[in-house]
């Protein structure tokens, strides 16, 4: 099972045999279903800034950072970057809009992938470009124990968000492993992007709009429907990441 996936990661990487030790793991659109609320707030900031902009795009720019994003818009519409006070004042605005939307809920199969990954003793590590403390602050109360203090990257660690491998390299640092003995677990094909360009086995899970293929040309090495699949196909997955090469056994 998932052995051309494997194979044909291994090739492209020019690697030899994988190691799996730690998760790597997105949180909006991956662990919170999310990107609905996120996509909302940013129109209706845009929006009063006088700055045209389609729902669709927000999945688009899923990972950037909220400077990188906000810097997108003001190029394409004022034909320069924002100011640091802009941004400032401009992402605060858009968490605003954020928080004052229905709470979002744990995506289904989330908490259940990271027990499953806890029992097996890999370490866990979030990557995030969200610098909103309303999310990152429910990872506790919501998945018990998952990620600790010092297992977390988010915007505010990182110059280079996503698309760049900087977060994911950070990551890595952090628990203590190499590439190959990484698995990154992502939405949004910029942060697959980011895996991929960190050397790690890249799982791309399409939660939302975002067709599996955009996933797939943006670097993952597999992808799956949902998070529940991914969550009850993961102990195969493992097993089969672990077990390489088959060629030299
Ligand atoms: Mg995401």
């Amino acid at each position: 099972m998932y052995n051309n996936e494997i194979d044909s990661f291994l090739e492209r990487h020019n690697y030899v045999a994988l190691e799996p030790r730690a998760a790597l793991i997105d949180m909006d659109g991956t662990l919170y279903d999310s990107m609905p609320n996120h996509a909302e707030a940013w129109m209706k900031m845009v929006s009063e800034i006088g700055i045209s902009a389609c729902r669709e795009e927000f999945f688009m720019y899923e990972g950037r950072t909220g400077a990188s994003t906000i810097n997108l818009l003001f190029n394409r519409e004022f034909g320069r970057d924002a100011t640091e006070a802009e941004i400032k004042e401009l992402y605060h605005r858009k968490t605003v809009y954020f928080n004052e939307l229905p709470p979002v809920e744990p995506m289904p199969g989330a908490a259940e992938l990271l027990r499953f990954l806890e029992q097996v003793g890999m370490k866990r590590v979030l990557v995030t470009g969200s610098g909103q403390s309303s999310l990152i602050s429910r990872l506790e109360h919501d998945f018990p124990g998952a990620f600790t203090e010092d297992m977390m990257v988010t915007g505010r660690d990182v110059t280079h968000g996503k698309p760049a491998p900087d977060p994911f390299l950070m990551a890595m640092k952090k628990a203590g492993v190499s590439p190959a003995q990484s698995i990154v677990i992502e939405n949004a094909p910029l942060g697959v992007e980011a895996g991929d360009a960190a050397g790690a086995f890249t799982i791309g899970v399409t939660t939302g709009p975002i067709p599996g293929a955009a996933l797939k040309n943006a670097g993952a090495a597999i992808v799956f429907d949902d998070m529940r699949t991914l969550a009850d196909q993961m102990p195969f997955m493992l097993y089969a990441l672990s077990t390489q090469p088959r060629n030299l056994n």
